[in-house]
């Protein structure tokens, strides 16, 4: 143990019973290099970027070392995968360096993935190898950038050794920095178990870590259950306007914190098509674009279901309690994503016609192929043009404008007569309307096949400039810039990537 200038740490889940986690120091590495600090988010932390870029930094980010105050732990817990029970699961290859508390007293912990065996690794290696590390950073980044509650990547390192899946592959380590790692298949291990007495501590850390308003509801535990089914419902909705597909929602990859977690086979959409499906695994389409709605709600009735004891002391009480909150999660999602889509499409309020006008131009898409994330910008570009012209805007190579890599299909025509005259009936200033569009379409998200291809370089040269230069635009979404036009097309036919392989 070493280093003053190291994270400051404090750490209150180390401090629940025993039977909530085993005592795990990460496993040394050979030659660990670092690739990458996220500078913001260690500013906001409070950790110094000058540590962070030292070599006891890089120690300390490869496992080798601990930080002071450190006390690593991996968590147990259990969950659905693909709809079937695993009662035991926990962090296989996670270890949690501890919390830290940001300027704003807000708690975050500091986990590295990657870090080697834990008791829960059952028959895993504990690893990772490089690719889904930068995956995994450049996708958590892309979100947190666009605005969605989600884990961040505070750091990537190699580990100087190699990584046995289908052939050996450079191995890395993430730091991974979420406001909690407590996941629905935490509540549901101790449920499993039928240990009350730990659903019950487990769920007063929730409350007063996440959700300290709920601490003075009448019944709290009710309180408590509606408000992590509402930033649920939130964050789903954020992933349906931005098309993202997670891949893989078991219950044991979704935090009652209400953050996006587990970026494995995870994609945007290009062409929209509402049954895609990324992950190699996920036969069935079980986790399908259109399915997460409907999954998170299942999810969380597990969620619902190991709180039930709590609930209320009359059975059927709770039951009815549980019921009500799954039926607000359905209210919360559709007047969240209902209000999300109606400012992609610059209209004044969410109503019948915004959702009619949403769902046909979503049906347009479909049948067409569309880009899902430049059709919503081009319509933000055409949205401060005379209907006269809609599709001039920008030709001629104007540097903040799309039209030249996109144009909206002709299909669109009697849809967009209708977006404008509805626009019009709004009565607000086209140019405000297009700039209040611009600034939640993004230009940039991270393709599929971008993605792929610094992975690529990455792994097979070595080469982490292009890595670099992907994170570096995707800290901009909503700026597009022409001469990063080749970052904000869609796949050629050739470059399409057909899913993802979950062998992480
Ligand atoms: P995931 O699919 O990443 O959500 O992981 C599901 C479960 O498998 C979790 O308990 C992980 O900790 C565990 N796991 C995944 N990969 C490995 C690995 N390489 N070694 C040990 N455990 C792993
Ligand atoms: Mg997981």
């Amino acid at each position: 143990m070493t280093q003053a200038n190291g994270p400051k740490f404090d750490n209150s889940y180390r401090r629940l019973p025993d039977r909530f986690f085993s005592a795990q120091m990460p496993t040394p590495v050979k030659a660990p290099a670092l690739i990458r600090i996220n500078r913001g988010l260690a500013e906001q932390l409070g950790i110094s970027v000058a540590w962070l870029e030292s070599e006891d930094g890089l120690q300390v980010l490869a496992g080798n070392r601990l930080a002071a105050g450190s006390d690593p732990i991996a968590t147990v817990y259990a969950g659905h995968q693909f709809g079937g029970w695993n009662p035991r699961l926990g962090d296989g290859r996670a270890v949690l360096l501890g919390e830290v508390l940001d300027a704003e007293g807000r708690r975050y912990d500091i986990q590295l993935k990657g870090a080697g065996r834990t008791p829960y690794a059952r028959g895993g290696d504990g690893r990772s190898p490089l690719g889904p590390v930068l995956r995994e950073y450049i996708v958590s980044e892309a979100m947190a950038q666009l605005g969605v509650p989600t884990s961040r990547s505070l750091a990537a390192v190699t580990t100087g050794e190699s990584v046995m899946r289908e052939r050996p592959l450079p191995g890395g380590i993430l730091t991974r920095v979420a406001s909690s790692h407590i996941r629905i298949g935490t509540f549901q291990y101790f449920a499993g178990q039928g240990d009350l007495e730990a659903i019950r501590t487990l769920a007063d850390h929730v409350i007063q870590r996440h959700y300290p308003a709920t601490a003075g509801a009448a019944r709290p535990y009710v309180a408590l259950l509606e408000a992590v089914f509402d930033r649920q419902a939130k964050l789903i909705a954020q992933w349906q306007q931005l098309g993202f597909i997670h891949g893989v929602m078991n219950t044991d990859n979704m935090l009652v914190s209400g953050e996006t977690i587990d970026y494995g086979p995870c994609a945007f959409i290009d062409n929209y098509q509402p049954d895609t499906v990324f992950s190699s695994i996920d036969v069935n389409g079980r986790y399908a674009f259109a399915n997460q709605p409907g999954i998170a709600q299942w999810n969380l009735a597990w969620l619902a279901r190991a709180l039930l004891p709590l609930l209320d002391e009359d059975q059927d009480a709770a039951v009815k309690a549980a019921q009500q909150a799954l039926d607000g999660f359905v209210r919360s999602y559709e007047a969240a994503y209902g209000e999300l889509m109606r400012r992609k499409l610059g209209l004044n309020q969410h109503d019948a016609e915004s959702e009619k006008l949403a769902s046909t131009l979503l049906t347009l898409m479909a049948d067409s192929e569309a880009d899902y994330t430049l059709t919503f910008r081009r319509l933000a570009e055409v949205a401060a043009t005379p209907p006269a012209e809609p599709e001039t805007a920008g030709e001629g190579g104007a540097s903040d404008s799309v039209a030249s890599l996109y144009q909206l299909p002709e299909s669109f025509g009697s849809w967009l007569e209708q977006w404008r005259e509805r626009l019009e009936r709004d009565g607000r200033d086209p140019v405000e309307v297009s700039r209040g569009m611009l600034a939640i379409n993004p230009a940039f998200i991270p393709r599929n096949h971008l993605v792929e291809e610094v992975i690529r370089a990455a792994v097979d040269s070595g080469d982490l400039e292009p890595f670099h230069r992907l994170v570096d635009r995707l800290g901009q979404p909503y700026r597009y810039d022409a001469a990063d036009a080749r970052l904000a097309s869609p796949p050629r036919p050739e470059q399409v990537v057909a899913n993802t392989f979950c062998g992480t």
